[in-house]
């Protein structure tokens, strides 16, 4: 997903030399949603099927989610979220009502016998209500496009799944597969994830369309969007690309999506295949920006290059692609395919997400036109907190997990500094991981396995600490001291120096180095292009 801007760039600017922000307490709602408790640990999920009918009169959404879960160790009781708005009808284990406690946005679902470890259990959860609008996409809106017609949307990733379905809400867990049924009025179409399985007539006004997800899936990517969607579609291989948008939108949107093409020709080129083939791509039209909606990214980019019309990184090379498709579909690699256990570790969605627009740019576009556009997010870094916030507590972590995460992976690049290796490594860490949920060490042991460095200290400085490392630099004739400072013990991290064409490459500790040079105070330059750092010099 990607953040509200408009703020960021007015307070961008603004923030870059504010004060560190101090933690702030958690609250119970993030502590219950957060933290992987008892009754959620002692459990596995396997399959949802959520079957749902939307009565967009009403504003009005009611069914069941059948869930399955293999319980990981004996208990009587488990935890899953639902919106304190939304009504529990009832949970039934087989035809046996079970008993709940409701705390905030918590179910506590009770059963009258203890589950063995072992044992797989399916329990079907009733639920209706009116969802309420919340958080930056409104989770679940009930719209009406310009035409007039009903648009319904849900893009929930912030106040999560909850919001309008009944599930286990957290992030180190999913389902192994899901069915999803949304049953509509019959002028309407819906479009979800995974492979478009049927339609059936209801005989009653209503036309239920059944898709299949046949991959693990975060919560917050189930979606629905319901609407007057007119269907087209491109090919890729053996791959069919799907596409839905509003009709009077159509022609913009075969010029526009285009793209999509080359986008995955780009990240299949660096990652390897498109990770959910099975279910296909479909980029649907959103009354948003976008949404990385696995199998079904959601687009509100004004069919136009950059970010709603604007030079995002604002060193024109954005006005050069569609923003939303590449940043959005770079999600189903690193985000739904690779995917974070805990909110606190988010950056491996979005740092990821971002480096790969760089990749994107560098495919097409050329290394330094990359670099360019890379270097045009320093503008929006505030260097306030650390990316990666407290686990067990669902807060999202501050904006600078995209702009500083990216940076930063292109930091560990130029660390590297051997592209072949770079390429490799990155291309099996994908591959290793797909599918999985991970966390942060796992990434930094993959990297240090496949490089034979210790990256660990590099990867701590820029992501579990508020500055960035400073390159102090100081002048006498003819020589040049050199130091890192940093927070993280042992910092150490090669950097080239010198001059545009001709750096030289040093490394630098913590403790103070001596070196030769014939170049100037003004004259010598840091490669802050291939290594995002402070220097300073005197
Ligand atoms: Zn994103």
């Amino acid at each position: 997903m990607l953040k509200r801007i408009v703020l960021w760039i007015l307070s961008g600017a603004l923030l870059c030399s504010a004060a560190p922000l101090p933690a702030q307490e958690p609250t119970r709602a993030e502590i219950l949603r957060g933290e992987y408790g008892p009754w959620r640990a002692n459990n596995d999920l396997l399959y949802y099927h959520l079957d749902i009918r939307v009565d967009p009169e009403k504003k009005f959404i009611s069914g069941k989610n059948s869930i399955r879960f293999k319980m990981l160790k004996d208990g009587n009781r488990i935890q899953l979220d639902l919106v304190t708005t939304l009504n529990v009808d009832k949970i039934l284990l087989g035809s046996t009502a079970l008993k709940y406690e409701r705390e905030l946005n918590t179910v506590f679902v009770d059963f009258p016998e203890t589950l063995k470890a072992g044992r797989t259990v399916t329990i079907d959860f009733y639920y209706s209500g009116q969802p309420q609008e919340t958080g930056r996409f409104g989770g679940f809106t009930f719209k009406k496009d310009p035409a007039g017609h009903h648009w319904i949307n849900s893009s929930c990733e912030g106040p999560g799944a909850l919001v309008w379905w009944p599930n286990k809400d957290q992030w180190r867990d999913e389902v192994e597969s899901m069915e999803l049924s949304v049953s509509i009025p019959n002028n309407l179409v819906d479009v979800s994830n995974g492979k478009f399985v049927g339609k059936t007539d209801l005989k009653d006004g209503y036309t239920r369309w059944d898709w299949l997800i046949q991959y693990p899936i975060n919560n917050y990517n189930v979606s629905v969007n319901i609407g007057n969607y007119t269907h087209f579609t491109d090919r890729i291989g053996d791959m069919t690309l799907d596409f839905y948008v509003l009709p009077e939108n159509l022609e913009k949107a075969r010029r526009q999506f285009a793209q999509a093409k080359g986008m995955h020709e780009a990240f299949e080129k660096y990652f390897g295949e498109y990770p959910f083939k099975k279910d296909g791509y479909k980029l649907i039209e959103a009354p948003y920006s976008g949404m990385e909606h696995q199998s079904a990214v959601t687009y509100g980019n004004h069919f136009a290059n950059g970010y709603l019309e604007r030079d995002w990184t604002g060193v024109g090379i954005s006005p050069k692609f569609d923003f939303i498709i590449v940043h959005e579909s770079a999600h189903e690699w690193f985000g739904n395919a690779v995917s974070a256990a805990d909110v606190s570790d988010m950056w491996i969605h979005e740092g990821w997400g971002t480096y790969l627009e760089a990749l994107y740019v560098e495919h097409v576009f050329g290394h330094n036109d990359a670099l360019k556009y890379l270097s045009g997010y320093k503008s929006k870094v505030q260097n306030r907190t650390p990316i990666i916030t407290q686990r067990g507590l669902h807060r999202t972590p501050p904006q600078d997990m995209y702009f500083k995460g990216a940076l930063f992976l292109n930091t560990l690049r130029s660390v590297v500094n051997n592209d072949e290796l770079w390429w490799k490594v990155i291309k099996e860490m994908f591959q290793h991981f797909k599918y999985q949920n991970i966390m942060t060490e796992d990434v930094v042991k993959f990297f240090n396995d496949k490089t034979a460095m210790n990256l660990t200290p590099i990867f701590d400085q820029y992501l579990r600490r508020t500055a960035l490392p400073t390159l102090e630099l100081t002048f006498e004739p003819g020589a040049v001291s050199y130091r890192w400072k940093a927070d993280e013990p042992g910092f150490a991290m090669p950097v080239r120096v010198g001059s545009k064409d001709k750096w030289q490459l040093i490394q630098p500790t913590m403790e103070w180095k001596k070196m030769p040079t014939s170049l100037s105070k003004d004259a010598l330059d840091v490669a802050t292009d291939l290594y995002y750092v402070n220097v300073t010099k005197q």
